[in-house]
C-alpha cells in the first residue's frame, strides 16, 4: 500500500451499497469527494440518491468491475462479506484502503482469532474445529458450556449456537452442514459489552473514539451509549487494544473493536470490524467528527478530525420489527416533543423480520436525559 493522499474532487469507489456506503458518501460529499457504489447486485435503496453513481452487477461481473475500476482513485469497503480474489484482484489495481488482507483476516473468525493471538490480545479461550468429533472434543475441553460460530458468514447471532448441555451439543452437530468449519468458544460472563471505533491514516496517525457500550436485544444492537459506563481504566485498556488490532493489521481507515468486560475490569476481544461499525452511529451527532467522516479522512490520507464528544449520546436503533401496527408513530404528537432526538433513516424497504432501517441519536449533556428521551421514544415506537 502507498501513501498517496487523494484531494477533495478525487473519486472513493464503494464495495456495497447499504447504509454504511450511504452514510459514508453523506460524509464524503461535503468535503468534496466524488462516491461511486459498487451494489455487488444487492438492494441499492439506501444510496440511490446519495452517491454519483451506483454499479449494478454481481462481484463475478467483469464488465462491473472494469466500469467500476475506470472510475474510482480509492477503494473502500461497507462490509468484510467479500471475495478474498476480488480484494487481491482490485488492490492489484488500485489503492484498497483497508488492504485485502486486513479485510480477509476480519471476515473469517478462524482468521481473526489466530491474528489476536499474534498480537498477543487478550480474548476468550477458543478451539476451531472441522468434524463433530472435534467439536465434542472441544465442547469438553471448555467445560461444557460454549459457544460455537461458524468461520464465515454469521452475523448478529445467526451460524451461532450456545452449547450448554449434551443435548445443545447434539443439536449443534445436526444443524452444522459441515461445509464451514467453527470457532469453539469459552462462554465470557461478561458484565458489559463495548467496542472502541478507532480509525489510522497512511500517515500513521491514530485516533480513537470514546468507548462505547451496547446492549442487545434478540441478537441485535439496540442501544449504544457514548461514552460507556467504564472506569477509566477500563476505557484505557480497550483503547489500547484497539491501537494494537490497526497497528497489527497495517490497517488504514475505520475499524471497531467488539469487546466484553468482565466482573474484574478486565476486557477480552470478541470481533473486530473492519468499516464503520452500528456502534459507532453515536458519532454521527455525538462527536467533533463522525466514524464515517473520519474513515474519509482516513482513507483520503487527510489528517485525522478531532474525535471528542459532545455530552452524552444514546444510539437508538430503528428496527423493522418495531412499528406499532396500529398507528403511524409520526402521527404522535409526543414525538416532536422529543427534543435532543437526531433522526436518521436509509430509505430501505421495509420488510419483515429486524432490518435496520435507520436509528436515532439523543445528544444531551447528561446521560440521564439522553436515555430518559430515548426510552420515551422506544413506549411511543415498540411493539414490545
Ligand atoms: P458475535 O456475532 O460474535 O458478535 O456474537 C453475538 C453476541 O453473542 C455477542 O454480542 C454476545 O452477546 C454473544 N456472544 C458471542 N460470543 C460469546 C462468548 N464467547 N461468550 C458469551 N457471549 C457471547
Amino acid at each position: 500500500m502507498s501513501d498517496q493522499v487523494f484531494l477533495p474532487g478525487s473519486t472513493i469507489g464503494i464495495l456495497g451499497s447499504g447504509q454504511l456506503a450511504r452514510m459514508m458518501s453523506q460524509a464524503a460529499m461535503p468535503l468534496g469527494f466524488k462516491v461511486v457504489a459498487w451494489s455487488g447486485g444487492a438492494d441499492s435503496s439506501s444510496v440511490d440518491r446519495e452517491v454519483d453513481l451506483v454499479i449494478d452487477g454481481s462481484y463475478d461481473d467483469e464488465a462491473a468491475k472494469a466500469k467500476f475500476l475506470e472510475m474510482v482513485d480509492v477503494v473502500t469497503v461497507e462490509t468484510e462479506k467479500l471475495p478474498p480474489a476480488l480484494l487481491q484482484d482490485i488492490s492489484s489495481k488500485v489503492e484498497l484502503r483497508p488492504n485485502a488482507k486486513a479485510v480477509e483476516i476480519t471476515g473469517n473468525r478462524e482468521l481473526e482469532r489466530g491474528f489476536l493471538e499474534s498480537i498477543g490480545a487478550a480474548q476468550t479461550e477458543f478451539r476451531v474445529v472441522d468434524t463433530p468429533e472435534e467439536l465434542e472434543t472441544a465442547f469438553h475441553q471448555l467445560e461444557g458450556n460454549c459457544v460455537a460460530k461458524t468461520a464465515t458468514d454469521g452475523y448478529d447471532g445467526k451460524g451461532q449456537w450456545r452449547l450448554k448441555t449434551a443435548e445443545d451439543l447434539e443439536a449443534c452437530k445436526s444443524d452444522w452442514n459441515g461445509d464451514c468449519r467453527l470457532v469453539v468458544e469459552g462462554f465470557v460472563p461478561f458484565v458489559m459489552e463495548c467496542s472502541v471505533v478507532v480509525a489510522r491514516n497512511v500517515a500513521g496517525e491514530v485516533k480513537a473514539f470514546p468507548l462505547v457500550e451496547n446492549i442487545h436485544r434478540h441478537h441485535v444492537l439496540d442501544v449504544s451509549i457514548l461514552p460507556g459506563r467504564v472506569d477509566e481504566s477500563v476505557a484505557e485498556c480497550a483503547k489500547l487494544l484497539s491501537q494494537n488490532v490497526v497497528q497489527g493489521l497495517d490497517y488504514v481507515g475505520i475499524l471497531a473493536v467488539e469487546l466484553f468486560v468482565l466482573e474484574s475490569g478486565e476486557v477480552l476481544v470478541n470481533e473486530i470490524a473492519p468499516r464503520p461499525h452500528n456502534s459507532g452511529h453515536a458519532t454521527n451527532d455525538g462527536c467533533v467528527t463522525s466514524q464515517f467522516e473520519q474513515h474519509v479522512r482516513a482513507i483520503c490520507g487527510l489528517p485525522l478530525g478531532d474525535p471528542r464528544p459532545h455530552g452524552t449520546t444514546v444510539m437508538l436503533n430503528l428496527l423493522s420489527d418495531i412499528w406499532k401496527s396500529d398507528q403511524d408513530a409520526f402521527s404522535n404528537p409526543e414525538i416532536s416533543r422529543l427534543n435532543t432526538a437526531k433522526w436518521h433513516f436509509y430509505e430501505k424497504q421495509w420488510k419483515a423480520g429486524r432490518r435496520k432501517l435507520g436509528h436515532v441519536n439523543f445528544v444531551a449533556p447528561t446521560l440521564d436525559e439522553a436515555l430518559a428521551e430515548s426510552e420515551k421514544l422506544r413506549a411511543i415506537l415498540f411493539a414490545d
